[in-house]
């Protein structure tokens, strides 16, 4: 029997490098707001000694991210980068005492993202064949965009719906901050106006970020409120640690719970699916640990009966990856995508493009199915040269 010859098993890691994003990051709508000249994402760049190479993505200031790279290097170089997963799992074996869930967590996730990007160039298969298979083509694309005054908001989200998306999610800014209920209904209706009625609208409070003022009663008079808007989820309604207060407020509320954007490690989710604190899991690929352990915290939650959308206050590499994961559950057919980033617009080669139904092609292409355009990243980084093998 004629057997073709074995494809190529190894393929070591040569060289690793973090490109930080600065000048032109978009709003964060937080306490202490993000100035032009702050680094809060980074694009990570992974050679081998084939003539491939890996992107990935990593939401948290760029120098750490460096920084984290330098720690990493001794477990790293020379790996077999066609084993994401296994390679994944060493290095957070191995820095168990450096802080668990933190910086070295975060730029593990960005390795993890341009490691899986590999294998899939070295195989001819995207990602999402390699996960699992592909569950759908597209996913819809719901715009992120920044709480505004209602006039402003009506005006931001008519914007967004001009250009093709059909569904929409609005948070931060003065929503719950400024201790005005009518203000923050006003705010809702203002974006379902502008959104249609046929358009689908979630609400976050952002409760993760400082000195989040409300407790439980806001949170569930809130979602009341929601309810008469068709919000599709309430995100963040509490401080990001009250599980209890989650796990009590998914019981009552007329609107899905939605949360999980701040915790990273696969172990961190587990009490917060075995008690049922969520309607929605969002983790965010580009912290968590990366594709393996987005993996894993999806599948969790699609067995304990809740539903994964990631998380991706991100970058056009963050994007493909989350895309990637979509095509690879059985249930997720969203996608974040922020409103106004050139890191998501204006950095591939081919940038995203929204279809006639507000939705993006999954692409199925060999690893994360898109190339990032070196000459636009310039516009970004002080430093291009590590994009070069
Ligand atoms: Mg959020």
């Amino acid at each position: 029997m004629n057997q073709s010859p074995p494809a190529r098993q190894q393929m070591r890691i040569r060289k690793v490098a973090a490109l930080p994003l600065v000048g032109d990051s978009p709003k964060g709508g937080w306490s202490a707001e993000i100035r032009p000249e702050d680094s809060i994402h980074a694009l990570v760049v992974v050679h081998t000694d084939a003539d491939i190479s890996g992107f990935g993505s990593v939401f948290t200031n760029g120098q750490l991210v460096q920084a984290g790279i330098r720690v990493l290097e001794p477990l790293l170089l020379g790996e077999n980068a066609l084993e994401p997963d296994r390679v994944s799992e060493k290095l957070h074996q191995n820095t168990f005492w450096m802080g668990r869930g933190g910086t070295l967590t975060h730029t593990i996730s960005g390795i993890d993202i341009a490691l899986w990007d590999i294998l899939g160039k070295a195989t001819g298969l995207s990602v999402s064949r390699l996960l699992s298979g592909r569950h759908r083509e597209h996913a819809t694309a719901y715009c992120s965009l920044l709480m505004e005054e209602p006039a402003r908001m009506r005006e931001v989200v008519a914007t967004y719906r001009a250009q093709g998306f059909r569904a929409f999610k609005i948070g931060w800014g003065p929503f719950g901050r400024a201790h005005d209920t009518r203000l923050d209904e006003a705010i809702v209706a203002a974006a379902r106006g502008a959104a249609g009625d046929e358009a689908q609208l979630f609400v976050d409070a952002g409760a993760s970020d400082a000195y989040w003022p409300h407790g439980f009663s806001w949170a569930k008079r809130t979602a009341e409120m929601l309810k008469d808007y068709a919000v599709g989820w309430f995100e963040e309604p509490l401080r990001p640690d009250a599980i209890e207060d989650y796990r009590e407020l998914r019981r009552c509320s007329p609107v899905p719970i939605a949360g999980g954007e701040v915790l990273t490690r696969r172990q961190s989710f587990i009490p917060w699916l075995t008690q049922g604190a969520l309607d929605i899991v969002q983790p965010d690929v580009t912290k968590v640990g990366g594709i393996s352990e987005q993996r894993r915290i999806a599948w969790m939650a699609y067995d304990s009966g809740m539903k994964y959308v990631g998380h991706g206050w991100n970058t056009a590499l963050g994007l493909a990856a989350d895309l990637q994961l979509a095509a690879a559950m059985p249930d997720t057919d969203l996608v974040e995508f922020i409103g106004g980033s050139p890191y998501v617009d204006d950095i591939l080669r081919e940038p995203f493009a929204l279809d006639a139904d507000g939705r993006l092609a999954i692409p199925d292409l060999p690893g994360l199915g898109v190339a990032p355009d070196a000459e636009r990243i310039a516009r970004y980084t002080p430093d291009i040269t590590p994009l070069r093998a």
